[in-house]
């Protein structure tokens, strides 16, 4: 039995937007000519090109749980064209992270055509962002990452801490490079609009989880209450793939937590000089992801493990809150102890080279996933682009995914997650004073 996706309600992403009351599950066996596994945004935006591009034809939609509300609702928001880092290994070399960087900035610009296209109200800030650090160590990796940006032109501008300070409200923050591409955004938000954009020929059944698949000429999905037979399936479950048993020697799960305050009072905000939003992504794999919003909360995110279940017990919840507030506090001491208002988890896809999943895994079954760090823009280019696939269109964008590296192996269980702790546990201790 594959492990289910189990989402907390500590979405604060979610919980600060009207409630949407859920699809019934699916509860009948069923035929279809297209079947797509996972609504996050990777599984909505194949949805929505299926949709258009064969008016007359059904297309059926499942989630375990609620549509979008998994890693789709309760990430940080940043969509990134430019990186410092993904994670666990960077694309070293110019020729490579040119190549990066234009197939995020493809998937940037295509997001922005599809929110204003579905009119969608996301908090889009086309703000910039901060690559920061708050001790001298990361001095030379940020001096190389500005002489990277240069050489490719890409706009930035270095901070020093007096700077920063006046930009983010704290002195925290020693140094920093700023760039400006991408936007910040309302996560939940945003997979919220996709949802409301599906046309009548999507059939959404939520709260069905597919315990088992039969490939075949035709593909057997079975879920809780009933079957599907499709001719087409498309797999976008992401940090799932590997419970499905669908690249697991190439794909790893990984959970991550964060929380989000209150708005601040007015003269919570005067403490911060009143600055306008912001947000700051950590020089190390490891350090804190912040950001404060356009509705003045602050949001952290700094802890990232290894998990089994892919879940949190309420108890270590509780301690990744405390951990959260201890990084909150560090860069805004006048902070109250219950400023938190929402601590959450969710998962995300690593490979061990940065590269993405978007293959063909059976005859017309495809898997799309593993974005790494940047998931908000690729995985809704990544899942139009799977869907062109199926239907057997050209797409100029084809060229830019083919040109990525495939993931590399990953060794077996119990190996595997003890390696990946191991990495995690010794880029966590290099990065101790950005947490
Ligand atoms: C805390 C956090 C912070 C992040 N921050 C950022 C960020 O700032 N910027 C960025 O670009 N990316 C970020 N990411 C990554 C980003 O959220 C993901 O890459 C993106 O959401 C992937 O979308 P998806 O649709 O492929 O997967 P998901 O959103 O994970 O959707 C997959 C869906 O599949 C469903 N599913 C799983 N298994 C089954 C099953 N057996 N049966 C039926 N349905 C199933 C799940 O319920 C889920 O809804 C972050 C992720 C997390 C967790």
């Amino acid at each position: 039995m594959p492990i289910q996706p189990q989402n907390d309600a500590g979405c604060g992403w979610l919980n600060i937007l009207d409630q949407r009351p859920h699809t019934p599950p699916l509860q009948k066996d069923t035929r279809s000519k297209w079947l797509i596994i996972g609504a996050g945004y990777s599984g909505l935006a194949t949805a929505l090109t299926l949709a258009e591009n064969q008016p007359n034809d059904e297309i059926i939609l499942i989630d375990a749980n609620g549509a979008g509300e998994g890693a789709s609702a309760r990430n940080s928001g940043y969509l990134v064209d430019t990186t410092l880092n993904d994670g666990h290994l960077s694309d070293t070399g110019l020729k490579s992270y040119l190549q990066k960087y234009e197939l995020n900035k493809k998937a940037a610009d295509n997001l922005k055509q599809m929110v204003a296209k579905y009119k969608i109200n996301c908090d889009w800030n086309e703000c910039g962002k901060f690559y920061s650090s708050s001790t001298f160590n990361n001095e030379k990796k940020l001096h190389n990452f500005i002489e990277l940006l240069d050489q490719l032109s890409l706009k930035n501008e270095f901070f020093n801490q007096a700077d920063l300070s006046k930009q983010l409200g704290t002195d925290f923050y020693k140094m920093a490079v700023k760039t400006f591409g991408g936007a910040m955004l309302q996560p939940a938000a945003l997979v919220r609009g996709l949802i409301d954009a599906l046309p009548k020929n999507v059939s959404l059944y939520e709260n069905t989880p597919v315990t088992k698949i039969k490939y075949g000429k035709k593909h057997v999905v079975h879920c809780n209450h009933a079957n599907i037979t499709a001719e087409n399936l498309i797999i976008a479950v992401n940090g799932f793939m590997p419970s499905l048993k669908i690249k697991n020697n190439r794909a790893f799960p990984l959970l991550l937590t964060a929380s989000l305050t209150r708005q601040l009072t007015p003269n919570e905000q005067k403490h911060m000089n009143n600055v306008p939003e912001w947000g700051v992504l950590s020089a190390n794999h490891m350090g804190a992801t912040l950001r404060y919003t356009s509705d003045n909360r602050l949001m952290i995110r700094n802890t990232v493990e290894v998990s089994s279940s892919l879940q949190l017990s309420t108890n270590d919840m509780q301690k990744r809150k405390s951990q959260h507030l201890t990084g909150l506090k560090a860069r805004f001491p006048f902070l109250a102890d219950d400023i938190i208002e929402h601590t959450w988890s969710g998962v995300t896809c690593i490979s061990a080279n940065n590269a993405n999943i978007f293959d063909e895994i059976y005859k017309n079954c495809w898997a799309v996933g593993c974005y790494n760090g940047g998931g908000i823009g690729l995985a809704t280019l990544f899942g139009q682009e799977i869907a062109y696939q199926a239907l057997n269109q050209t797409s100029p964008t084809k060229q830019l995914i083919a040109a990525r590296p495939k993931p590399s192996w990953l060794p077996p269980q119990p190996f595997l997650n003890w390696g990946v702790s191991l990495k995690l546990a010794k880029d966590k201790f290099y990065a101790t004073k950005e947490v």
